[in-house]
């Protein structure tokens, strides 16, 4: 039979979100889990305890707020791609941008600074590469890790990816 019966999308454990089932699960203790996108899917492998027992933080966002710098101001076409950001990725809040200076909030449960700083590097956004920015960008992830990790009760691996997987 080609067509199977229509089935509710299951919503994205990460962000609330409509899955997309077209995307490999993560198997977590006998359920399967699907996501909106690689993004979340990532945020869950991470942390797969965090989302899958308590989904009570998916009503209690972790709000940050980050000052990034840039190696040079950016063109309009650069300003009009970082306005997007909210658009692009998820829990994304709010972008703004001050002479050199980029502040960003988002919600720590759906997108980590990690994922912000590569996904601006893939829209050629010129970061501040210096030895100080390259440690206080370390300092930061580790420390955002570690938060996430005293939410989660325990973690475990899924999707055969470490934990940690970086
Ligand atoms: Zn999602």
């Amino acid at each position: 039979m080609k067509h199977s019966p229509a089935r509710d999308q299951p919503a994205c454990p990460v962000c609330g979100m409509e899955s997309d089932v077209s995307m490999m699960p993560c198997k977590l203790n006998g359920s399967e889990y699907f996501f909106c996108s690689e993004q979340c899917r990532e945020r869950f492998s991470d942390h797969p305890t965090l989302f899958s027992a308590y989904k009570k933080f998916a009503q209690a966002p972790l709000y940050k707020q980050r000052f990034l710098r840039l190696k040079m101001p950016l063109s309009a076409q650069q300003q009009a791609d970082i306005s997007q950001l909210p658009n692009d990725m998820m829990g994304i809040q709010r972008v703004d941008l001050a002479g050199q200076q980029l502040s960003i909030e988002y919600d720590l449960l759906q997108a980590t600074l990690a994922q912000i700083e590569a996904r601006l590097r893939a829209m050629k956004i010129p970061l501040a590469e210096g030895w100080r920015e390259r440690i206080k960008s370390a300092w930061r992830h580790e420390r955002e890790e570690t938060e996430l990790d005293n939410l989660s009760a325990r973690k475990a691996p899924c999707c055969n990816q470490s934990p940690r997987g970086r």
